[in-house]
């Protein structure tokens, strides 16, 4: 906070510390100033730089403010008076990278980041599924999935996913398909001896997947009661969610007033509502509204006997911002509504990212390098831990 002799040395003053380039916002406030600095630097050497700028203008005292303390207690109203944006400047392309903006600035992100991404995961998930992670065993089955995709056909110039015989896609190091481990075997840890992990897709790599094993449910419960009720949970809580909204736009107000007016007994957006809605949808769709497989809708009496069945059938609205009613719905499968919600959810975890690099045979030689060091690293730290551990 820079205070000068009056409101007008304080104006000719703000002209000449906006020219130093780590000024980036001046408000005034009667005879005094506050400046933002994009880089915060000791205050001895910022008074310097603006006593270096300011010439005819008297600077009787500066100190330096927190910004959020000095919003907080701050009652004068200040007003912004010089201000400008900076922006990260864009690196240049380098051939196998990715060039992403993380926290204002270009980074280039390759294969290393990528494994740690995908060794990352693998933990999340194993925490998620309560299931035991080891280091060592599972950089070794992560290995020998990396080799058994180096097995595809070096001539090509992509890596596919073979999710399924007839998926194909190739993978991109960065971009809509990034690779990730599949357990084969769900009920066995990721490091488990007989275990095998397949690198697929990330899109592909779903909760319910086409060569997903059904099993017999302990309690058969009904299709039609059970989508009703997820129904109405996820509508009450999108709803709420945009309620909390600051800015709300006017389609949001369109939809909360909606969500009001006929989430009330006798509305459209109810339990029974949904169950109508259902019933009704289900006599329309027997094969999937995307990839047209007959779709499963539980027995003859609409209980549902099995899990993880691929074809069983999810109500899936034709656009973010509808509801479940009439008009507005349409029946997939589990495994196409699986996709498109990973779909939504990789979108938005690459928005940032400046260049898709299509995954190759150089970049598996460079990952499996790259297991292989982590492997050595590990074997090497847990040899020097037990000599610890035992002295
Ligand atoms: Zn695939
Ligand atoms: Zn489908």
């Amino acid at each position: 906070m820079v205070t000068c002799s009056s409101p007008e040395t304080a104006q000719t003053a703000a002209v000449q510390i906006f020219t130093i380039p780590n000024v980036i916002d001046i408000w005034a406030s009667d005879n005094h100033l506050t400046v933002r600095l994009k880089v915060r630097s000791n205050q001895a050497a910022v008074i310097k730089a603006f006593k270096s700028v300011v010439t005819d203008a008297t600077i009787i005292e500066m100190k330096s403010v927190s910004l959020i303390d000095w919003r907080r207690t701050d009652k004068t109203s200040w007003q912004s008076i010089h201000s400008r944006k900076v922006l990260a400047t864009e690196i240049p392309h380098k051939e196998g990278f990715c060039r992403s903006l993380k926290d204002g600035r270009w980074v280039y992100y390759g294969v290393s980041n990528r494994m740690s991404q995908m060794i990352e995961a693998m933990k999340e998930h194993s925490k998620k599924r309560e299931h035991l992670y080891e280091t060592i065993p599972v950089l070794d089955n992560l290995l020998d999935a990396l080799k058994r995709l180096s097995l595809q056909d070096p001539t090509d110039m992509a890596v596919r996913c073979f999710c399924r015989p007839e998926c194909g896609v190739p993978l991109d190091l960065y971009g809509a398909h990034p690779p990730s481990p599949d357990h084969t075997d769900d009920a066995l840890n990721y490091g488990d001896g007989d275990q095998t992990l397949n690198i697929i897709s990330a899109q592909h790599n779903t909760q319910i997947k086409r060569t997903s094993v059904p099993e017999e449910r302990t309690e058969p419960i009904s299709w039609v009661n059970t989508k009703a009720a997820t129904m109405n949970t996820n509508t009450k809580r999108r709803m709420t969610v945009l309620a909390k909204k600051v800015e709300k736009t006017l389609e949001d107000v369109a939809l909360l007033d909606r969500y009001n007016k006929e989430s009330v007994e006798g509305g459209v957006l109810t339990y029974t509502a949904y169950k109508m809605l259902l019933v009704q949808t289900k006599s329309v769709y027997s094969n999937c509204g995307e990839c047209h497989t007959k779709l499963y809708y539980g027995d003859a009496n609409g209980m549902l006997t099995q899990t993880k069945v691929w074809q069983q059938a999810s109500p899936d609205r034709l656009t973010r911002s509808a509801f479940y009613e009439e008009g507005s719905i349409r029946m997939v499968c589990q495994a196409c509504q699986f996709t498109d919600h990973h779909q939504d959810r990789l979108d938005r975890e690459e928005e940032h990212s400046g260049d898709v690099v299509t995954l190759t045979h150089a970049h598996l030689k460079e990952m499996k390098e790259n297991v292989t060091e982590r492997l050595e690293k590990a074997r090497a730290g847990q040899g020097s831990s037990k000599r610890s551990r035992t002295t």
